[in-house]
């Protein structure tokens, strides 16, 4: 995507070719206009077309080029916090229902995928959050109970089992959560795309929105060489925002992460790491993930910005962490695919 290695890097290599569109000229007319073309735009794009509503997408760069198109690919089914943490913010009804959400999250999105048909290596074996010490331990212990008063299917797996099947003695358990799973993030974003396309929607392109003005009860909508006009719209902007919404970044806490890809593992070595191809990640503040793709690449991100210098300072840094944590089947340097944002 435009042509930039460390943006989406290896997802971009490995994904099917974004579909046909182009950026808003002249003058439209639409129900529902939705900004940003990411996994929040693209599936309430869909929903609404197959509703029967008219629904237009405007989208900056293309499908996927924010978040949606550069992260690790776990679908997982809650967040960094507690799941008890939510209903001491949100209180118990609200913080119960977004935890049902959360909970429910990695079925719909494998749902969705098979009935769209779409091709973005799912697996839905699982995530393991591995711990890393005794306090990595207290830590998925307590996520462990919690989660269990909440009849989800986690599991507290000990040293052994965490070793076997991860590849890594690096950690003194894990917690295998059966919901959850991986995709191709950059190939799903397109594939939402693409149905979103096929049941009626209008996406443009390269049409980042510079200006938003209510006027009769309607929304005019410019981009650069265009206009849209607009009932209602839906702001998906997220940590990419830019143009009316960019306020949006002002409360935002943001993360740079970045993934560096192995090339594929020699048979042999690739049957020993995640070889039930659970995506993984662990308990330390500043975390390392890892999972597989397709090909047999170890796809292993932590924090960081993949910009400048910091390219190859976090490149060597990510072999080191390889080599410590596959000291007898790390591969000999990691791969030139580079993937990194801010979440
Ligand atoms: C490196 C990284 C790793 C991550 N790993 C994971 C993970 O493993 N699992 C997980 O669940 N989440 C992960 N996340 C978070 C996840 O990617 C985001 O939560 C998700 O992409 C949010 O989707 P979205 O549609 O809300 O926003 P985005 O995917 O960010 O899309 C926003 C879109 O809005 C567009 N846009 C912005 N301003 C305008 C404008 N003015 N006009 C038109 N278009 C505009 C942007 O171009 C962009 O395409 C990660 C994020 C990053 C960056």
């Amino acid at each position: 995507m435009l042509g930039n290695d460390r943006s989406h890097g290896l997802w971009e290599k490995t994904a099917p070719p974004p579909g046909p569109c182009t950026p808003l000229t002249g003058v439209e007319r639409t129900d529902v206009a939705i900004i940003g073309g990411g996994y929040t735009g693209l599936s309430a794009a869909l929903h609404l077309a197959e509703a029967g509503v008219a629904v237009t997408v405007l989208e900056a760069v293309e499908p996927g080029f924010g978040g949606a198109g550069r992260n690790v690919g776990l679908v997982n089914a809650g967040m960094w916090v507690m799941p008890d943490h939510l209903s001491e913010v949100l209180g118990p009804e609200r913080g119960q229902r977004l935890l049902d959400l959360l909970g429910d999250g990695p079925r719909q999105v494998f749902a969705l995928v098979e009935r769209l048909g779409i091709d973005c290596e799912v697996e839905k074996n699982g995530t393991l959050h591995c711990a890393v010490g005794l306090d990595g331990l207290a830590e998925i212990r307590q996520r462990q109970a919690q989660w269990a008063r909440h009849g989800a299917p986690v599991r507290l797996l000990d040293a052994a089992e965490t070793r076997a099947r991860t590849g890594s003695a690096a950690y003194v358990g894990a917690l295998l959560d059966a919901r959850a799973g991986t995709i191709q993030p950059l190939a799903y974003a397109r594939g939402l795309a693409r149905s979103a396309l096929t049941a009626g929607a209008r996406i443009f392109t390269g049409s980042p929105v510079r200006d938003a003005q209510a006027q009769g009860g309607q929304w005019l909508l410019s981009t650069d060489r265009g206009t849209l006009v607009a009932d209602r719209v839906i702001v998906a902007t997220d940590a990419y925002a830019n143009g009316p919404w960019s306020q949006v970044r002002t409360e935002q806490v943001h993360l740079p992460y970045f993934n560096v890809a192995t090339p594929p593992l020699p048979p042999g070595i690739r049957e020993t790491i995640l070889p039930g191809r659970e995506g993984a990640w662990d308990t330390r503040e500043v975390l390392s993930s890892f999972r597989m793709d397709r090909a047999g690449r170890m796809v292993f991100g932590s924090v960081g910005a993949l910009s400048g210098t910091g390219a190859a300072i976090h490149r060597a840094w990510a072999y080191r962490a390889l080599r410590r944590m596959f000291p007898r089947s790390a591969p000999a340097r990691s791969g030139r695919n580079g993937m990194g944002g801010s979440a």
